[in-house]
């Protein structure tokens, strides 16, 4: 079986205008805190897997917040455990992808170096932009430049893969500006590239400052062009967009979130973190002094997501499978669900073929450039 490992880390140095993730600074007394519930969560679900033959995960993620916001012998230890708890499980010498996402403000060399020697092999950092303005209006706590030599010292150190995360629309940005983050991307050559539209959550101060006025965001047209731009010409210059948001160079798409995608299992480590086994999702809880609290008592921190009927396992599947490129396998729906995909989406899948959202051929029903453009509209019908 193909599974993954998530583990998150809740902390970060200060809160992106933006974000509504769950993160928020951590004094050292409450990473230690944490890094230890999460050493103890791991060991006693590693313990289970063992139990019952699991075979060993194909890829592990950190992400958060800002893993990277945890000293280094802080990450370092969650490292050691997942290796001595869940990673020992795996056959000798399989390959296994590593990631860490990285702030790039908030490591230096000796920090990627350490990282690296653990095992680590790619990193994704999240530079959204290069432009130290709309860095600002954003509320990051790194500049540009900070940005680029993070990525030239992780290529020096050896790191085989490095992703880029960008952000679009956001306050400030024309697509002149927009343009030149691009350029600036991808003269520093990585390997695979997230791009994404600021989303404007209620709640965060972002939201009040756009409700008050204060701040401009580009207009929808502007917006539009952004991701025209976009998903136009990074294909151009060899990133191949393998799913809505995601481009990459041949051969370096992101495993691990594949997997998701692709409906493999996934365990979560960590407040917030969300699981996915055996056909049943579940999520840590969210509130991160309760997770420290319950994990020593063994008290139960997972609570099921949802009561997963069948016709939400299908409406899932393929609304994951369709964000990718390779589209909807109609084999692997008919293999999990015993029934074909016309007979359930047929009517769905027709619709959206008319509307120039969707294609098909014998084995695949995938979205068309304009399809990933109103992906939210397809994914709706199938729900
Ligand atoms: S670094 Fe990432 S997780 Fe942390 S506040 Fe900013 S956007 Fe949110």
């Amino acid at each position: 079986m193909s599974w993954g490992v998530y583990v998150h880390i809740p902390f970060c140095r200060r809160k992106c205008w933006y974000c509504d993730f769950v993160s928020a600074p951590g004094t050292r007394g409450q990473m230690t805190a944490y890094v230890k519930a999460l050493q103890r969560e791991i060991k006693i679900e590693g313990r289970r897997l063992r139990e019952r033959g699991v075979t060993p995960p194909r890829t592990v993620y950190l992400g958060g917040g800002t893993p990277t916001a945890l000293p280094v012998n802080l990450l370092l230890s969650v490292i050691e455990s997942l290796r001595e708890d869940i990673l020992a499980l795996t056959a000798e010498g399989e390959e296994r992808e590593f990631t860490v996402e990285v702030n790039p403000g908030t490591v230096d060399a000796s920090y990627l170096a350490q990282l690296k020697k653990a095992g680590v092999n790619r990193l994704s950092l999240g530079v959204q932009s290069f432009d130290d303005g709309i860095l600002q209006n954003i509320g990051r706590i790194h500049c540009g430049e900070e940005a680029a030599e993070a990525v030239t010292l992780a290529q020096k150190l050896g790191f085989p893969e490095v992703s880029l995360d960008l952000m679009y629309a956001l306050p400030g940005q024309s697509l002149d500006v927009l343009q030149k983050d691009v350029a600036r991307a991808l003269s520093l050559a990585p390997t695979h590239l997230s791009v994404y539209g600021l989303q404007v959550e209620e709640g965060t101060p972002l939201f009040q400052q756009v409700a008050d006025g204060k701040i401009i965001l580009p207009s929808e047209d502007e917006a539009e062009a952004m991701y025209d731009y976009l998903t136009n010409f990074l294909p151009s210059q060899g990133y191949s967009r393998y799913e809505i948001s995601n481009f990459a160079l041949p051969g370096h798409e992101s495993r691990h979130n594949m997997g998701y995608w692709q409906d493999a299992s996934y365990i979560g480590f960590g407040a917030a973190a969300h699981s996915y086994w055996q056909g049943e999702r579940y999520q840590n809880t969210a509130d991160v002094g309760a997770y420290i609290a319950a994990i020593p008592q063994d008290e139960p921190i997972r609570e099921p997501e949802e009561v997963m009927t069948r016709e939400i396992a299908m409406a899932e599947f393929c609304f994951l499978a369709l964000r990718t490129a390779q589209g909807l396998d109609k084999e692997r729906f008919r293999h999990k669900f015993g029934v074909s995909l016309a007979e359930v989406y047929g009517e769905v899948i027709n619709g959206n073929k008319n509307k120039g959202l969707l294609v098909e051929n014998e084995n695949f029903c995938r979205l068309t450039p304009l399809g990933m453009k109103y992906g939210n509209m397809v994914f709706a019908d199938f729900c």
